[in-house]
């Protein structure tokens, strides 16, 4: 096949006219020897596999030169567009300056200046820092930093977690064990620790006549009773707060998150917060914790860390933590935990020049202005008769459609309404990826008031054509 190539004016026009570099031809190569993440690879037999050479602010665009409005930013990792020609400087310099160093005895100042920065933007409190290289490695350092403190303290009785139904912190063993989406969870179960599971206050599967602070408050008493009963093994409580990603964009009243502070002091629990999906703007304030006052033990952060450019993360803690294990070698209390990557120096050069365009720019503002468009655009869609809810925090919109509206009866999974959207999505230039039965927006901050109607517009007859039959 590269004999085949031939040169021309541009790498675009190329693609283009040439079959060989076009959506068919790398498709079939790809489908020969990539395994794709979470993924039937069956489904390709129907389903398009499909090749992007490029990205531009909010848009991808394929081998054949189609382009597609990024709804769902990538995996919820991209904040300001793809390409940012701002990011792929700072990362270019970097490249040409040090691109990596193992991260024991040796530091750098992208690293240094990086943890600077997190300690502070982050909630008070959080004033240490622990790199890891994705999300699910930082939910990993975060579950054996909690279970390490309380040994190192004299209470290594203290072996398990609380979770809450409905979450998702990765899938590595450690991070899929308190996971409760069943996807994802059932398969592996045998493998992994079992976690106590505290009902989730997810506003959805609240009471009827129940206002979402009400649900957090009476899930508030039921994590209470679980704790009553476990507080004394139990290291950490680990919650996504305001959303429950993964698990289908289900959404909570911030007092649950304070009440849980609260509980977490009283018991002598840790707070795990996972801000993995969330944090950097998403739920409207810089970190989603910000809207109860509350600071957690440890804070989770990846995805938009990097505007979406390079695999990072960071789990933040408190001096007094630390302080738990700083001793005399001897005594044998270090936090044992390294990956090779550990404060890779491009991902940390590209995490600040990430953070600085939040300071150069009103970023939080203006997306205030494009949530509040998308609210209004998605008004009308309460009404159908196969919509159950339109919920929306900040920058993250979700539609749960049913099969039966009085009931809230969902669809049979395995009728697959959501890839109909996600088909009608690829031909119209619009890449959204329902969980379930669950439509949801968490499009790049770049977006305009254009991209969102073409979102919506596309959204809506995507779900006419899901609902139909
Ligand atoms: C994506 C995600 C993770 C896992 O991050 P990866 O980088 O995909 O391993 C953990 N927690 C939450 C809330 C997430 O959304």
């Amino acid at each position: 096949m590269r004999g085949l190539e031939r040169p021309s004016r541009s790498a675009d026009d190329s693609r283009m006219n040439n079959p060989a570099s076009g959506n068919a031809a790398l498709a079939a190569r790809d489908l020969r020897h990539v395994w794709h993440p979470c993924t039937q690879m069956h489904d390709h037999e129907s389903v398009p596999m499909v090749p992007i050479v490029r990205g531009e602010g909010a848009w991808l665009i394929d081998a054949d030169g189609r382009r597609y409005l990024d709804g769902i930013s990538s995996w919820w990792t991209n904040l300001f567009g793809h390409a940012n020609p701002r990011i792929a400087a700072a990362l270019a310099g970097q490249a040409r300056t040090l691109e990596h160093v193992i991260f024991a005895g040796f530091t750098h100042e992208p690293a240094i200046e990086l943890a600077e920065e997190l300690v502070r933007i982050t909630p008070p409190g959080l004033d240490r820092v622990f790199y890891a290289d994705n999300g699910s490695a930082a939910i990993e350092v975060a579950l054996k930093m909690s279970f390490h403190y309380w040994l190192n303290q004299g209470h290594g009785e203290k072996t398990r977690f609380i979770a809450l139904t409905g979450s998702y912190h990765g899938e590595t063993l450690g991070a899929l064990s308190v996971s409760d989406v069943a996807l994802y969870r059932k398969t592996y179960a045998p493998l992994l620790l079992t976690p106590f599971l505290a009902p989730s206050p997810d506003a959805y599967e609240g009471e009827p006549g129940e206002s979402s602070e009400q649900t957090a408050k009476r899930r508030l008493g039921e994590l209470r009773s679980l704790l009553e009963r476990h507080a004394h093994e139990t290291c950490a409580v680990i919650v996504e707060p305001l959303v429950q990603c993964a698990g289908g964009m289900r959404m909570y009243h911030p007092g649950y998150l304070t009440g849980l502070r609260a509980l977490c002091d009283e018991f002598a629990v840790h707070f795990i917060a996972d801000e993995i999906a969330v944090g950097f703007g998403r739920t409207g304030t810089l970190f989603a914790c910000e809207q109860a006052s509350a600071t957690p033990d440890f804070m989770c952060l990846s995805k938009g860390l990097t505007g979406g450019f390079l695999p990072l993360s960071a789990v933040l803690t408190s001096e007094r933590i630390y302080q738990a294990f700083y001793a005399e070698y001897s005594a044998g209390k270090a936090f044992l935990h390294s990956h090779s990557y550990t404060g890779n120096p491009l991902a940390c050069r590209v995490a600040l020049e990430t953070l600085a365009i939040f300071r150069d720019e009103p970023v939080l503002e203006r997306n205030r202005q494009l949530a509040a468009s998308l609210a209004r655009r998605l008004e009308p869609l309460r009404a159908h008769q196969h919509v159950a809810d339109v919920r929306q925090t900040g920058m993250i919109a979700a539609i749960e459609l049913v099969a039966d509206k009085a009931s809230r009866r969902p669809y049979p999974a395995a009728e697959r309404r959501g890839l109909r959207v996600y088909l009608h999505g690829l031909q119209h230039g619009v890449l959204l990826r329902p969980l379930g039965n669950v439509v949801y927006f968490m499009p790049p901050y770049v977006v305009d008031a254009s991209d969102i109607d073409l979102l919506v517009d596309t959204a809506i007859a995507g779900i006419e054509r899901a609902v139909a039959d």
